[in-house]
C-alpha cells in the first residue's frame, strides 16, 4: 500500500468522493457548474450539500465555514456548527443547500475601501464550485467569493475568476482564427514557487519587531551571513526536515501538490514549490500552505517568516507566479510547436505577453507593491522595481527578423515568414538563465518573479489575465476582418515587435546601468509603493478593467485606498515598535552596560592604578551613541506627528515613505552600531548570527 497516493486529498471533496456520492444526475450538474459556471439548482444544493456534510463528519468534522479572501490578503472564516435542535433536547447535524451556495458574515471589520457602508456591514459569500470543499482542522471549508450587498467584490478571488473568463474569451476568439475547433475553453494556470524562513520560536519570542511587524527593524550584521553561499541546496537539517514532511504531508491531505523543497540562498531561508494547477485553484492552495506552514512550524518549535525582509543586508523572500494558458483540449499555448502554424500561433500569444507586460507595466508593479516588497525590489538580490520581460536570445533574435524583414541567423538567405516558416528548435535550458529578469519566458510559460512572498497571488494574476486578454482582444478585432490571415499575421505581429520591443531585455537586470537604459527607453521606474499606486486609478487602467468587466471604476478605487492605507498602517506599526524598543529596552540596556562598565572601572581604579582605558573608550561611545538614538528617536516621533496634517492617504503614505522611514533608518544606524559596542549579555534582543543560526 502506498500511503502517499492513498491520503492524497483524503480531505477533499473531490471528483472522485463527489462520484460515489452523488447520484449521476446531481454528479453532472455539479461537473457543469465546475467547468460551464452553471448554477445548481437548489434540489441539487440540498444532495450536494448533505451528502458533503456526511462526508465530513465520517472524517471528524462538526462545524463548517464559508472560507474567503478578503482584501486582506489572508483568508477568514467563520465556523457555524452542523447542529440543529430537536425535540427531547437533542440535536440533529444538519447543513442546507441554502447553507452550503450562501453565506452572509458580517463583514464590517474587513476592508471595504469604502464600497460597503458601515450600516450594510454585511457581506455575502458563494460557493465557488470549482475549487474544491475540503476538511481543515474538523471544519469543512467552502471555498467562496466575497462581495457586498449591492454586488461589488470585497475579495481578492471574485476578480481572479473574472479575469480568467475574460482570458478564456478573448483567447478563444484567436484560437478559433487558427482553426482550434475542438476547443471550448482556455484557462491559465499558476505553479507558485514559496519562500520563507524558519527561525527559533524562542529567538521570536525575545523579538518585538518580529512579532509585531515580521521583520527586525533593528540588528547589526552578523560577521557570518550568506557570503559563503553554503545554505542554498546544501543538506536540510534535521528539525527543517521533520517540518517539511509534515507540511508536506499535511499538504498533500489537502490536494496541493507539493513538489519541491529546498533551502535558499540566506540561512535559514527555504523554498517550496508546488506541481501547477488552475489558477484560482493555485491561488487557494497558495493561501493554505502559507497558513499551514506558520501553523507547522510552530508545532515543531519554530516560527515560519513569510516578511519579504526579514533581514537586513540578507536575502528576502519573494514568490515566483510561474504562469501559463492552457487550452481544454490540453495543449499549452506558449509551447513552440514544430508546425509553421503552430509557431504562428504561438508567436502571436507571445506577442500578446510582451504587449501586455509593456502597456500594463505599472499595473505589474503595483500589483506587487507593498511596504514589505519595497525593501526587496531594486536590491541586488530580488528583480529590479523597473518591470522589464525577458525572452532569451534566440527567441529575440527571430522576433528581431521578423520585425525587420531581414534573414534570421539560424536559416538560409530567406525571410522568416510567420505561418510559412517553422521556427528554429531552440534549446529550452537556455531560455531560463536569466534570473535577474522580473518577467522571464521559461521554454513553455513566463515566470513573474517580483511578487512579494507573504502576498496574495491573486493580484498578480489577476492584471496578467487581464492586460493579456485586452491584447488577444485587440488581436481578434484585428484578424478576425483578415483577407489574407498569414500575411496579415505576420504584419500585426511585426507591429507589435517594432511597438514594445522597448520591453524587452535579456541583460543583467541587476546591473546599474540598466536604471539609465530602461529610462532611456521609456520604462517606468517605481522604486516605491506610494511611487506607483496613484496609476492604479489612471484612465487607462480603470478602463482595462472595465472592459473586461473584472473590476468596475468603484471596485478598482476600493483597491487603491486599501493599498495606501495598509501601506501606512505597516509603516505606522513599524515606527511606533522601534520606539518602543528604543525607550523600554535598547536605551535602558545601554545605561546599565555603561553603569556596570563605569563601577567596575572604578572599583579597579581605587585598587590599584591600573588602565581603564578600555571601559572609557566604550563608556565614552556608547554615551555618544545612546544620546544620539535618542535624538533620533525624537526626530522619529516628531515625524510622525506629521502624519496627522496630511490631507488624504496617498498624501499620507507619501509622507511615510518620505519622512518617517528615513528617520527610521537613521535611528537604526545608530542603534545597530551600538549593538556592536555593547556586551551580548546586556544586549535586549537576540543578534542577527543568534536568529539566523537558531535552528539547528
Ligand atoms: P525552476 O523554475 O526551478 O526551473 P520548473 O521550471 O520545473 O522549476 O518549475 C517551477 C514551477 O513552475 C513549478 O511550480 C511548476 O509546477 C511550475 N510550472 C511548470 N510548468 C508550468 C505551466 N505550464 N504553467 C504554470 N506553471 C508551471
Ligand atoms: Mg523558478
Amino acid at each position: 500500500m502506498n500511503t502517499v497516493t492513498d491520503s492524497f486529498g483524503s480531505m477533499v471533496f473531490n471528483d472522485s468522493v463527489m462520484r460515489s456520492r452523488l447520484p449521476k444526475d446531481v454528479f453532472r450538474q455539479v461537473q457543469r457548474s465546475m467547468n460551464e459556471g452553471v448554477r445548481l439548482d437548489s434540489a441539487a444544493a440540498t444532495i450536494v450539500a448533505n451528502a458533503m456534510k456526511d462526508w465530513a463528519i465520517e472524517k471528524g468534522a462538526t462545524h463548517f465555514t464559508h472560507w474567503f479572501q478578503p482584501m486582506t490578503g489572508i483568508t477568514a472564516e467563520k465556523h457555524d456548527s452542523f447542529i440543529a435542535p430537536v425535540d427531547g433536547g437533542k440535536v440533529i447535524m444538519e447543513f442546507s443547500g441554502k447553507e452550503l451556495i450562501q453565506g452572509e458574515p458580517d463583514a464590517s471589520s474587513l476592508p471595504s475601501g469604502g464600497l460597503r457602508a458601515t450600516f450594510e456591514a454585511r457581506g455575502y459569500t458563494t460557493w465557488d464550485p470549482t475549487s474544491y470543499a475540503f476538511i481543515k482542522d474538523g471544519v469543512l471549508c467552502i471555498p467562496t467569493a466575497f462581495c457586498s450587498y449591492g454586488g461589488e467584490a470585497l475579495d481578492k478571488k471574485t476578480p481572479l475568476l473574472r479575469s480568467m473568463e475574460a482570458i478564456n474569451r478573448e483567447g478563444l476568439r484567436v484560437l478559433k482564427l487558427f482553426g482550434n475547433e475542438g476547443v471550448t475553453s482556455v484557462r491559465t494556470t499558476v505553479g507558485p514557487e514559496q519562500e520563507y524562513f524558519l527561525i527559533d520560536r524562542a529567538v521570536y519570542d525575545r523579538r518585538r519587531d518580529l512579532q509585531y511587524t515580521g521583520r527586525t527593524l533593528f540588528g547589526a550584521k552578523p560577521p557570518k551571513g550568506q557570503e559563503l553561499d553554503d545554505h542554498y541546496f546544501g543538506a536540510i537539517k534535521p528539525r527543517v526536515q521533520e517540518f517539511m514532511k509534515e507540511l508536506d504531508e499535511e499538504l498533500w491531505k489537502l490536494g496541493v501538490m507539493a513538489k519541491t523543497e529546498h533551502n535558499e540562498t540566506a540561512p535559514a531561508q527555504h523554498e517550496l514549490a508546488p506541481i501547477y494547477t488552475t489558477t484560482n485553484i493555485a491561488a487557494d492552495h497558495n493561501q493554505l500552505t502559507m497558513e499551514l506552514m506558520q501553523r507547522i512550524a510552530r508545532k515543531h518549535g519554530m516560527v515560519c517568516l513569510l516578511h519579504e525582509k526579514p533581514f537586513a543586508g540578507v536575502n528576502g523572500s519573494g514568490k515566483h507566479n510561474n504562469w501559463s494558458i492552457t487550452t481544454s483540449t490540453g495543449v499549452n499555448l506558449f509551447e513552440p510547436g514544430d508546425t509553421p502554424a503552430e509557431n504562428a500561433q504561438f508567436l502571436l500569444f507571445l506577442c500578446a505577453v510582451i504587449q501586455a507586460v509593456d502597456d500594463y507595466q505599472d499595473m505589474l508593479r503595483i500589483c506587487v507593491a507593498s511596504a514589505g516588497n519595497d525593501h526587496r525590489l531594486g536590491g541586488a538580490e530580488a528583480p529590479p522595481a523597473i518591470v522589464s520581460i525577458y525572452l532569451g536570445a534566440e527567441l529575440e533574435a527571430i522576433l528581431d527578423a521578423i520585425e525587420s524583414g531581414t534573414a534570421y541567423g539560424g536559416r538560409e538567405k530567406e525571410q522568416f515568414k510567420v505561418g510559412v516558416h517553422a521556427l528554429p528548435k531552440f534549446p529550452k535550458d537556455t531560455t531560463d538563465r536569466n534570473r535577474t529578469s522580473p518577467f522571464a519566458f521559461t521554454g513553455n510559460k513566463f515566470e513573474f518573479r517580483m511578487l512579494g512572498s507573504s502576498q496574495s497571488i491573486s493580484g498578480p494574476n489577476v492584471v496578467l489575465n487581464t492586460a493579456v486578454a485586452e491584447s488577444l482582444r485587440q488581436y481578434a478585432d484585428r484578424l478576425e476582418c483578415a483577407e489574407d490571415f498569414d500575411a496579415d499575421l505576420h504584419e500585426l505581429i511585426r507591429e507589435v515587435v517594432r511597438r514594445h520591443r522597448r520591453v524587452i531585455f535579456n541583460g543583467n537586470g541587476y546591473d546599474a546601468a540598466w536604471v539609465a537604459e530602461a529610462e532611456k527607453r521609456g520604462l517606468l521606474n517605481f522604486p516605491a509603493t506610494p511611487d506607483c499606486v496613484p496609476c492604479y486609478i489612471a484612465p487607462k487602467n480603470v478602463e482595462l478593467f472595465a472592459r473586461h468587466r473584472v473590476y468596475t471604476g468603484p471596485e478598482l478605487h476600493a483597491r487603491y485606498e486599501i493599498k495606501l492605507d495598509s501601506y501606512c498602517k505597516v509603516v505606522r506599526i513599524e515606527a511606533l515598535t522601534m520606539l518602543d524598543m528604543l525607550w523600554k529596552d535598547i536605551l535602558p540596556a545601554i545605561s546599565a552596560f555603561t553603569g556596570e562598565l563605569a563601577a567596575s572601572a572604578n572599583a579597579k581604579r581605587a585598587m590599584l592604578p591600573v588602565d581603564v582605558s578600555y571601559e572609557s573608550a566604550v563608556i565614552q561611545k556608547l554615551s555618544d551613541l545612546s544620546a544620539s538614538a535618542a535624538i533620533h528617536g525624537r526626530a522619529l516621533e516628531k515625524a510622525m506627528e506629521g502624519v496627522k496634517t496630511q490631507k488624504d492617504t496617498l498624501a499620507a503614505a507619501r509622507y511615510y515613505c518620505d519622512r518617517v522611514l528615513p528617520a527610521m533608518e537613521s535611528l537604526r544606524a545608530v542603534v545597530d552600531e551600538a549593538e556592536t559596542r555593547c556586551a551580548a549579555r546586556w544586549w535586549p534582543y537576540p543578534s542577527y548570527g543568534e536568529i539566523l543560526t537558531s535552528v539547528k
